[in-house]
């Protein structure tokens, strides 16, 4: 019997190369564009038709190439990038396996023309399912123009397995935007058809962004980048990220490393921790982060249709990068955006006003003293004029001051006022005997039926009216620990502490600095509570930073809703007859009594109808 092995004729090599490189009409581009930008073209124009299925063309204005390289171009493993192994650990350019061109030429048909500067004439050569028909010497630019034509016009089975057109158009744009968002300085154009769709002028990243991204709303794009920048010596970090309240359920997100677009789902979750608490679950940022390394610490043995790369020192650029973004975060609001690229500058809120402080509106009582006998010496309130008064004051909470809890709808809230507030209203006289239920909600019998109380609430509601009084007015007790803990903080973090500490001192805590970002606590609220007084400060920290990102929350009334939420009775804690009585007539001292300031629903009143029908 005769052997059977031979080799296969490069046309079927190529077409089984191909399937691995080209995939759909977005991989041409990909190959083309790239070859572009390795040419070093400054300008690249893309025409693509029914969404790349008859036409991709790329016009670049890069260096072009001689009549032999021409042809050699579309030998499989042609390349001019590298010539030994030992440049594939230091790649700088995005081509480099020389396969790109032989896989697009043996599924498609494609024109080519090409001009050196240094050369009178360019080159056209016609070459189909790796079959050259026609090369000839022609008149044109410098530069080369490829036109992909039938894309799979020999690959009836591929043809079939690509999607609808939107589909296609959806991958060839994403494309798009992988390598104009990391070129900015070249300039690119985008026509589908006739139509123009981009029309993006050599720029700088920032620019670029907007111009993509912000389309339509090019302000909130400008208000929304905050600069990322980090040095080390094992990577530079820069970019931007979005604020955390533009955060959207699909979020736009690109990492790029050595000017490569790559996914990263290890470094995603670094940069998620970064925005910790401060988005909702659901949301997820929006950025654009550019990792520069040296090319041998990354596995450069990228497919061409793959994105994922690997990362030498991972660990410790997983840290860098969550500090990095952490730092943008941190440092927006209270330190002017110096901005150095020249167009498109974003305007950012400075700095947190201090002036304008809306006075406290709060009944405080200031014979209040937390060391007497009773704790509290109960106000001479009349609950009726609390009420009457309620009728006409209270408004729904303000939305803008506090905005992380409001949760509970205005239309709630009026809903709330209305009806069971006027019953209320109308037959209160005299106080029934307070019932503790489940040691969390207080029941008092009023004349319009039964009045529910949550204790926590309630007590938050009070605490933070007398915090924020205290810090607006300046005065409040201290106690003095016999056995100062020691607050250490990170740079950033204790720059953002020294603009809190004074709001902290004026609600009773007193520190000395120690130098070295660490502070000696020396005094603490007399309302701290029995948990962690270093964890109540970092959490305090942690949430006045948050609401730093909002200029228009005010940080000492989120400093005095932590102190409060942290200080006030639990559920679950039992309370004496005296103390619900004491409870109650401080809430509706509270002008605000009916919420607590973060928005939630302090109180419940059961009319006696309701409760009647139940009999
Ligand atoms: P690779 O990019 O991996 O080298 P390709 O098959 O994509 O392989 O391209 C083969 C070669 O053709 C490139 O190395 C380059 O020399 C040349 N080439 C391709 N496109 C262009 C272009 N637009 N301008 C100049 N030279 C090009
Ligand atoms: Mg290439």
């Amino acid at each position: 019997m005769s052997d059977i092995i031979h080799l296969l004729p490069d046309s079927v090599a190529n077409q089984i190369a191909a399937g691995e490189v080209i995939q759909r009409p977005a991989s041409v581009l990909k190959e083309l564009v790239e070859n572009s930008i390795d040419a070093g073209a400054t300008h690249i124009q893309i025409v693509i038709k029914d969404a790349g299925r008859t036409l991709i063309q790329v016009v670049d204005n890069g260096k072009g190439m001689s009549e032999t390289d021409a042809r050699m171009a579309f030998e499989r493993h042609a390349t001019s990038k590298i010539t030994s192994a030992d440049d594939l650990f230091s790649i700088r350019t995005m081509g480099f396996r020389g396969e790109a061109l032989a896989s697009i030429a043996a599924v498609a048909q494609i024109e080519l023309r090409t001009r050196r500067t240094e050369d009178e004439l360019g080159v056209m050569v016609e070459i189909a399912g790796t079959r050259v028909f026609k090369q000839e010497m022609i008149q044109c630019g410098t530069g080369t123009t490829f036109l992909v034509k039938n894309l799979f016009f020999n690959v009836p089975a591929r043809r079939r397995f690509l999607k609808s057109d939107n589909v296609e158009k959806g991958h060839l744009l994403n494309e798009f935007y992988r390598i104009a968002l990391v070129n900015p300085e070249i300039s690119f154009s985008f026509f589908d058809g006739d139509e123009e769709i981009f029309q993006l002028p050599a720029s700088n990243i920032k620019v670029r962004i907007e111009s993509i991204f912000g389309k339509n709303a090019k302000k909130r794009w400008q208000q929304q980048l905050l600069t990322i920048e980090t040095s080390t010596n094992l990577v530079r970090i820069h970019g931007y990220v979005g604020k955390p309240e533009f955060a959207q359920k699909s979020a736009i997100q690109y990492f790029f490393v050595n000017g490569r677009y790559m996914r990263h789902p290890y470094f995603h979750k670094a940069v998620l921790l970064a925005y910790n608490q401060m988005i909702q679950a659901t949301e997820s940022p929006n950025y654009f982060i550019y990792f520069e390394v040296e090319p041998q610490t990354i596995d450069i043995n990228i497919h061409p249709t793959k994105t994922e790369i690997k990362f030498e020192n991972e660990q410790a650029i997983w840290s860098i990068l969550t500090a990095a973004v952490k730092e943008a975060l941190g440092k927006f609001n209270i330190i002017p955006s110096i901005d150095f690229d020249q167009e498109g500058a974003v305007e950012m809120p400075v700095g947190i006003p201090v002036e304008n402080v809306r006075p406290p509106q709060t009944n405080f009582n200031p014979d209040y003293n937390p060391f007497g006998s009773s704790g509290y010496k109960r106000p001479n309130l009349n609950w009726e004029d609390l009420y009457g008064g309620f009728e006409k004051k209270a408004e729904p909470m303000e939305a803008s001051t506090i905005e992380w809890g409001t949760t509970e709808s205005g239309g709630e809230i009026l809903t709330y006022t209305e009806q069971e507030q006027q019953q209320v209203i109308d037959n209160i006289e005299s106080r029934a005997t307070n019932y503790q239920y489940k040691n969390r909600y207080i029941l008092t019998g009023i004349k319009s039926g039964l009045l529910m109380i949550d204790q926590h609430r309630a007590h938050t509601r009070i605490l933070y009216d007398l915090f924020l009084t205290q810090i607006e007015n300046a005065k409040s007790v201290s106690q003095q620990v016999l056995f100062p803990e020691i607050l250490e903080l990170s740079a950033d973090d204790a720059l953002f502490f020294e603009q809190i500490l004074p709001d902290l001192e004026s609600i009773g805590f007193d520190f000395e600095s120690l130098g070295n970002y660490s502070y000696s606590v020396k005094g603490v609220s007399s309302h701290t509570g029995t948990g962690s007084v270093i964890d109540l400060l970092l959490e305090m920290l942690h949430n006045a930073k948050t609401t730093a990102l909002d200029p228009t929350t005010k940080i000492h009334e989120t400093i005095a809703l932590t102190l409060a939420e942290s200080a006030s009775l639990k559920s679950g804690q039992r309370l004496t007859a005296e103390e619900m009585a004491d409870l109650i007539d401080r809430l509706f001292a509270c002008e605000n009594h009916n919420f607590t300031p973060d928005g939630k629903k302090i109180m419940t009143v059961f009319s006696q109808e309701e409760l009647d029908k139940r009999f």
